[in-house]
Parts: structure tokens; sequence; C-alpha cells
């Protein structure tokens, strides 16, 4: 197995003279679960685009799975990195199964192993298997979401690309995709990058928070540790809001927490 999933060495990335990425290395190991934060415009996007090459840096290198991204064609590096965001795109004139079937046609697999894949990825998103006759029209936000992870897992990869995956759902549905979601990544050993910009679900799901301002890492670490040792005033908020709120929470619901 190679060392580093992915590996970020010295990427920069600019649109005419805004640096949307301003130096980033970033070693991620097989199995990890990343939280990327920050604020709207950090590069958060940008960074996880340049690992599936939906953006090609100015400078610096993408190693994925020890391979230089850059080498590897594009459409092969896509079958290799599942990717989901908040808009999913499935495609409305398609049954949720043709959706989540587009890779593996593309593929040429047959018939029957591409019918056996979509039953088993609705198992493992949770979803019924009736549900595969539905368009996109007939299910919940949360349930499309599902499907979305369902239809980035068709090819098996092991990486995963989430951004910001359940920012559009309301907070039950979101807190129970992300803790369904987290379990499906440690039974399937994928390595995991999410955007988010909400730290509680950072602090909840992830092993590890990388806190990006201005194209620009300003602290990495373990929930714990971030909280520890970074000195980052704008760091030491974003931390200090999920558990100033916790607290908050705890004392009007009469302090059983
Ligand atoms: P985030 O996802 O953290 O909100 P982005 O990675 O989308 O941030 O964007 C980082 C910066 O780069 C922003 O200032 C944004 O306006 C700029 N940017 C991103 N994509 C483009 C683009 N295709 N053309 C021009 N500027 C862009
Ligand atoms: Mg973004």
């Amino acid at each position: 197995m190679a060392q580093t999933a992915i590996e970020l060495s010295s990427i920069e990335k600019r649109y005419g003279a805004h640096a949307a990425l301003a130096g980033v290395s970033l070693a991620i190991a097989p199995g990890e679960f990343v939280a990327l934060v920050g604020p709207s415009g950090s590069g958060k996007t940008t960074l996880l685009k340049t690992i599936n090459g939906l953006v090609t840096p100015d400078a610096g290198t993408v190693r994925v799975m020890g391979e230089d991204a850059g080498a590897v064609p594009v459409h092969v590096l896509r079958r290799r990195i599942g990717y989901v965001f908040q808009e999913i795109g499935l495609f409305p004139h398609l049954t949720v199964a043709e959706n989540i079937a587009i890779t593996p046609k593309l593929l040429g697999w047959p018939q029957e192993r591409i019918a056996a894949r979509v039953a088993n990825l609705l198992g493992l998103v949770d979803l019924p298997a009736e549900m595969g006759a539905r368009l996109p029209a007939a299910l919940s936000g949360g349930q499309r979401q599902r499907v979305g992870v369902a239809r980035a897992l068709a090819a098996e990869p092991k990486i995963m690309l989430m951004d910001e995956p359940f920012g559009a759902l309301d907070p039950v549905t979101r807190d129970q995709l992300g803790t369904d979601y987290r379990a499906l990544h440690d039974q399937l050993s994928l390595t995991t990058v999410m955007v988010t910009h909400d730290m509680s679900e950072a602090v909840l799901l992830a092993d590890r928070i990388v806190v990006l301002k201005a194209g620009v890492i300003v602290a990495d670490g373990g929930p714990a540790e971030l909280s520890r040792q970074s000195q980052d005033p704008d760091v030491r908020a974003l931390l200090d809001a999920p558990k100033r709120q916790a607290q908050r929470l705890a004392e009007r619901l009469g302090g059983a927490a």
C-alpha cells in the first residue's frame, strides 16, 4: 500500500492576481478522515479539485496513492476518486438505479454485474431496493444525497472527496447522514477529505482537521490537538464556537449535559 493516499506538495493556484492556494503541502494517510474547514473563499473547493484533476495547479505536485496525478489520465483519476458535492447533480430523467450505474456503464461492465453493484450500493447507503426505480424528484433531499454517495462509490474508489455534501440538509438529516457516512468510511477502509463550514461536524466526524485561511493551511491536527495547540485567533474562534454552543444548549435544555 502507498505510504500516503494523497500528497500535495507546495501547491499554488492563482486566478488572475488572486492566489486561491498559496503554497499548500499536505500528506494524508490511507484510511484517514480529514475535515477541511475555513471561511468562504479560503480555497477549500480549489484544494479538493486539485486532488482529482478538476483544477490544474500552477505550481507544485499532487500524488494519489503514490502516483504523480499529473501523469495519470484525468478520466482514470476520477474513477479512482469518488466526488460528492452539495448540488449533487443527479440526472432528473434517469432513475436512481440508472444514476448510480453511470460510471459502471461507462466502464462497460456487463448488465448483471451492474445490477448487483447497484443493489449492493443501495444497501450500503441504507436505501430500500425499490427506490432504484424512482426518479430523483420523488426523493427527499437526504435520500438524494445518499444516492450521490452511492453513485460516487460505484466504481469502488478508495478515496472520497466531499464538498459540503450535507450542507443543504436539515440538522437532523445532516447528523444522520454524517454518522452513516463515517461508518461507511470505516467499513470500506476509505480515505475521505470532507469540506465543511461546520466546525461541530468536523469535530464529530473527522480524525483530523485542516484549517485553510486565504489559501494557506493555518492549523492541522486531531480535534483535541488543535484545541490545545493553535494560537491563531481565527482558529481559536472556530474551535470555541461549538464549545460555547454546546454549553449554552446544555444550560437552556436544563443542564442535563
Ligand atoms: P471555498 O471553497 O473555500 O469557498 P474556493 O476554492 O471556491 O473557496 O475559492 C477560493 C478563491 O478562488 C476565491 O476567492 C474564489 O473567488 C476564487 N476562485 C475559485 N474558482 C475560481 C475561478 N474558476 N475563477 C476565478 N476565481 C476563482
Ligand atoms: Mg467551496
